[in-house]
């Protein structure tokens, strides 16, 4: 039997880079310093790490898919400079209710993908053969939270971003996603 992978999903804005509002071209988008150093150790961990974002910027009509893809490009290229590699990022365009003229109609709708539905996570796990109970989410909103409890992860907050505001508690909380990481490992070295 193959053995199947672990992963560490990752919530964007926030966790990742600064969550500035809705970005809606590359040079918005600011990436944490600590961000290369912690993704690059899930890497060399064995990890797949793999982004799950809400990017209701494209249902908005703030952003088309196709610059969405630059600042998907831009995030990747910046942290592999760093030697950091993100396995995949799925992000979910939709969202539910959009007035009409202000929206690209054709996102506007109640999807399976848009945290907290688990929705990215169960379709990561069928392109990877990932094993859910062996992997972590990380975010900085109750909506991550709730999604990783959806799709039987074990959660981790950070103080970053929306610094997890909210009634839904993540397993632990950690003050940015280098300490979030640094836990993680942490974990795997004692089991
Ligand atoms: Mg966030
Ligand atoms: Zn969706």
């Amino acid at each position: 039997m193959i053995k199947q992978k672990k992963a560490v999903f990752l919530d964007r804005d926030g966790v990742i880079n600064i969550d500035s509002g809705y970005i809606k071209k590359p040079e918005e988008l600011k990436i944490y310093p600590f961000a290369a150093k912690a993704i690059k150790q899930l890497n060399n961990a064995g990890f797949l790490v793999v982004v799950v974002t809400n990017q209701s910027v494209i249902a908005r009509n703030l952003c088309a898919e196709s610059m969405l893809s630059l600042i998907h490009k831009k995030l990747e290229t910046d942290l592999a400079t760093n030697d950091a590699v993100i396995d995949a990022i799925y992000f979910c365009p939709h969202h539910p209710n959009i007035p009409m003229s202000k929206s690209n109609h054709k996102f506007v709708k109640e999807c399976e993908c848009r945290k907290p539905k688990p929705g990215m996570i169960f379709q990561a796990k069928a392109d990877y053969d990932i094993d859910l109970s062996q992997s972590f989410i990380i975010g900085d909103s109750e909506r991550d939270i709730q999604c990783g409890k959806n799709a039987g992860l074990v959660t981790i907050g950070v103080k970053t971003g929306n610094s997890v505001q909210g009634s839904v508690k993540p397993d632990v909380i950690k003050q940015d996603l280098l300490a979030a990481v640094d836990y993680i490992l942490q974990i795997k070295s004692e089991s």
